[in-house]
């Protein structure tokens, strides 16, 4: 059985002419050594407890899980900064919500004309809890605030 080519393809689609030696990943060698090494999925993990994120006891176990995945060494800082950042931004949505649904009915099967429009006004107008910054507007700023506040050292 001929060794096969190399699977990797360049932009424009063109496959590379060298011998696949990795067996594993179907690569040249080459190839092989620069692939990004395959980063494990705690997702199942992260998840198994957290409630969907809807309730804060949700997010403090999946946060618990993810400190232990970085004491293990498990996870890259980078990952787990970026993952708790996200923890972070789910935990202060949730009294967000409380304030809708307690102020504000959806309906979805006969949906008021007038609402949508209340309900967007309303999203604008949401107090941001006391000592809290309010979120970044853009996905630039969101990015910029991410790296800012968890460079590695
Ligand atoms: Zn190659």
């Amino acid at each position: 059985m001929p060794t096969p080519r190399c699977q990797y393809r360049n932009a424009t689609g063109r496959q590379c002419a060298s011998l696949a030696g990795d067996r594993t990943s179907g690569l040249c060698l080459r190839h092989a050594a620069n692939a990004p090494a395959s980063s494990p999925d705690f997702r199942e993990a992260l998840t198994r407890d957290a409630y969907d994120f809807q309730r804060p006891q949700g997010v403090n176990n999946s946060l618990g899980v993810l400190y232990n995945l970085l004491a293990e060494g498990r996870i890259s800082p980078r990952r787990a900064s970026v993952l708790a950042y996200i923890s972070s931004l789910l935990l202060r949505t949730l009294p967000a919500i409380d304030y809708d649904n307690e102020h504000y009915t959806y309906n979805d099967a006969e949906p008021d004309e007038q609402a949508p429009a209340e309900s967007a006004v309303a999203a604008e107008q949401q107090p941001v809890p006391p000592g809290k910054d309010p979120l970044p507007a853009t996905a630039a700023e969101f990015a910029a605030a991410v790296l800012d506040r968890h460079k590695p050292n």
